[in-house]
């Protein structure tokens, strides 16, 4: 079992880790009383990128049971880190892009992946899936900015992508993820975006579709009054990355 050394940790404003914790909640609950939403009806998904595993035990000490990574590689060594730490339970989710060659890895490995945005992905999951008799939540990640930079579906596409899905039973979707666009105005109306899309997909299918992962920790308060049922929170309860 390898030794983990926690606390103490402060980020750059002299705050822990648990009171920056605090904060976002709060944040959290001030957004949906602001809207008549239950807090409860919003997930925080902290998003521990870039911080080590230390830090990860911290969150988990001040109940934190899953974390978000973007990156395959650094997402499996934290986890067994974490793990073999002797932190049982944590789940992790991954929110970047993920590679066909390593679609293997993750599929037995995470919770979830809210970053699908490819049906020879998809295929490839299904394969892997199917081996280990297993199935896995899914998030559609869109494009809801159109910025050429970003990962995920343009809107135009997910009605006809989400039928295109059907076929790979062992994939479970349950929502629409989006990163935002840096912009206030232009983040505002891509969640607008994203609601029409998941409300217009619930049609359609007579229900399903309940997440929608948007909002980060520039944004998350406007996300959560476009509906948001995950925020995925990294600078606000970890710091800057480096
Ligand atoms: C890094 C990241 C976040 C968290 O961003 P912060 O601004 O640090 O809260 C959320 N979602 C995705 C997909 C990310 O890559």
């Amino acid at each position: 079992m390898t030794q983990i050394v926690t606390g103490g940790t402060s980020g750059t404003d002299g705050t822990s880790l648990p009171q920056r914790l605090g904060v976002v909640r709060d944040r959290i609950a001030s957004a949906c009383a602001a809207v008549g939403r239950d807090p409860a009806s919003v997930r925080l998904l902290p998003v521990s990128k870039t911080h080590s595993a230390s830090l990860v035990a911290e969150a988990v000490k001040a109940g934190c049971r899953q974390f978000g990574e973007n990156r395959v590689g650094e997402l499996l060594a934290k986890s067994s880190e974490v793990e073999s730490a002797g932190f049982t339970g944590v789940e992790w989710i991954l929110i970047g892009h993920l590679q066909r060659n390593k679609a293997a890895l993750v599929a037995s490995h995470v919770r979830e992946l809210q970053s699908l945005d490819s049906l020879r992905l998809a295929r490839v999951l299904q394969a892997e899936l199917e081996r280990t008799d297993s199935t896995l939540r899914v998030f559609i990640e869109v494009n809801s900015s159109g910025e050429d930079s970003k990962f995920g579906l343009l809107p135009d596409d997910v009605g006809e992508f989400s039928r295109a899905l059907r076929v790979y039973d062992r994939l479970l979707p349950v929502g629409l993820m989006t990163v935002a666009h840096p912009d206030r105005v232009q983040a505002e109306q891509g969640f607008t975006v994203m609601k029409i899309l998941q409300t217009r997909l619930r049609n359609r299918d007579g229900g399903g579709w309940h997440e929608l992962s948007m909002g980060m920790s520039g944004d998350f308060e406007s996300a959560i009054a476009h509906g948001s049922t995950c925020v995925r929170v990294g600078t606000a309860i970890f710091g800057l990355r480096a």
